[in-house]
């Protein structure tokens, strides 16, 4: 089978994971990052023009969730990592939008697995994953937590066009997860996606 291939979103803070992905992992991807910003009032055009000259023909983007990438870290110029998931999010002349794989990198464990209670709504027992502005930008926690899930009060897997996962098991089975965004491209929950939230 052909390896979907793969665009890698991160800060450079993180960039000795993106070496390692690079390095150990057996993944076909595109070594570039967007690093200049590109000027125009006309955000179809720069969305293409991410496509061609970054993206190319990725099929998925693997984005990486560390302690520098969220929307209030204030610190953090995100307009890198924003465009590089809305282009990813877009379809546009030069090519279909890819699958968006979140890998949640060791530092930012307990920041967004916060374990499982209770629903004081439906009784079920809910896994909490905090995924908003605290912890990613907001491309990816709008394409996480869409809105209006099927159950009401919590997100099924189908409720969710972005794929998380922990890093450690992302390199225990790479090709797995990357599978598993790839088929969300099909999917209907496409629909929902908003590219600018
Ligand atoms: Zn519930």
């Amino acid at each position: 089978m052909t390896k979907h291939k793969c665009f890698i979103s991160f800060k450079t803070e993180d960039i000795e994971y993106k070496k390692y992905i690079q390095n150990n992992l057996d993944i076909d991807y595109i070594d570039k990052s967007l690093n200049v910003p590109i000027h125009s009032e006309d955000e179809d055009y720069i969305m293409q023009k991410i496509r061609e000259d970054y993206l190319k023909d990725s099929t998925i983007t693997i984005h990486l969730i560390g302690e520098c990438s969220s929307e209030d870290n204030k610190l953090q110029n995100q307009y890198f990592i924003k465009k590089e998931l809305q282009a990813s999010l877009s379809n546009t002349v030069a090519g279909s939008r890819n699958g968006i794989l979140g890998v949640v990198l060791p530092s930012m464990y307990d920041n967004i697995y916060k374990g499982s209670g209770i629903c004081t709504k439906c009784d079920e027992k809910h896994k909490y994953v905090c995924i908003n502005d605290e912890t990613v930008i907001k491309e990816f926690s709008y394409n996480y937590y869409l809105p209006n899930p099927k159950s009401g009060c919590s997100w099924g897997y189908d409720d969710r066009y972005c794929v998380l996962t922990k890093w450690d098991d992302f390199i225990e089975n790479p090709e797995r997860y990357i599978d598993l965004a790839f088929d969300k491209r099909e999917t209907d929950i496409t629909k929902k996606i908003k590219v600018r939230p």
